[in-house]
């Protein structure tokens, strides 16, 4: 039944490239063209941006084209369409062998008065239904931001730090207690952001943070 569904679905709305619009086999999947101008899998090298507490850090894309397109849909005009074609990418280039003995993943919070603004946190909504269809225990509400910050994109390197120091609380401290956890976001800029969270994690106990972004400009 379901596929027979899918099938009318296919054929009253065929499947296209988020990027292009040209027409692909499944819903979600890129053309050839536009995945091969963003994906570039790898791990970012944490040291040359002088990050220690995040123990590692994985993405999928350059933050670039369709990459950039896609993210800024979601975040910035709730075009939650696009999540299809996130979820395509991280079914096929995600290295989850790397993420042997994660035992939570939780998604770099937003503060209350942005989530009130955008109406839901960005990376909740890319990652929570794969990770959970994944059969990883999904814990949003451990750690929090409980400062607002300014926007980092346009702060030099240590005005970031100072801004972003202090910005985040682990509220229930026994759910990361002596875990491996995951921490996914949708960019990884300067890596501040993640290493403030995996600094506190850590203080509250989290042996190992991992990172886990979608796009990112760094290496
Ligand atoms: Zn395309």
């Amino acid at each position: 039944m379901n596929s027979l569904k899918s099938a009318i679905l296919d054929l009253l709305y065929p499947p296209k490239c988020p990027v292009c619009k040209a027409g692909v086999q499944v819903h979600g999947q890129w053309c050839s063209a536009c995945l091969t101008q963003v994906l570039a899998v790898r791990e970012i090298n944490l040291a040359a941006h002088r990050i220690y507490d995040l123990d590692t850090c994985i993405v999928l894309c350059d933050y670039v084209q369709g990459a950039k397109k896609v993210i800024q849909g979601i975040k910035f005009q709730g075009d939650l369409k696009y999540i299809a074609c996130l979820h395509w990418l991280l079914d096929r280039y995600l290295p989850l062998q790397r993420f042997d003995g994660i035992e939570c993943v939780l998604p770099v919070p937003l503060h209350r008065d942005r989530l009130q603004i955008r109406g839901y946190n960005q990376s909740e909504k890319i990652f929570r239904e794969w990770m959970l269809e994944k059969r990883y225990s999904w814990i949003a509400d451990t750690l929090i931001r409980c400062r607002a910050t300014e926007p980092l994109w346009d702060l030099p390197l240590l005005e970031r730090r100072r801004n972003i120091k202090r910005a985040f609380q682990v509220v229930r401290p026994e759910v990361v207690n002596g875990k491996t956890v995951l921490l996914v976001d949708d960019i990884f800029t300067s890596g501040t952001t993640m290493n403030e969270c995996a600094k506190v994690l850590k203080q509250a106990g989290a042996a190992i943070v991992h990172g886990l972004a979608i796009a990112s400009s760094a290496n």
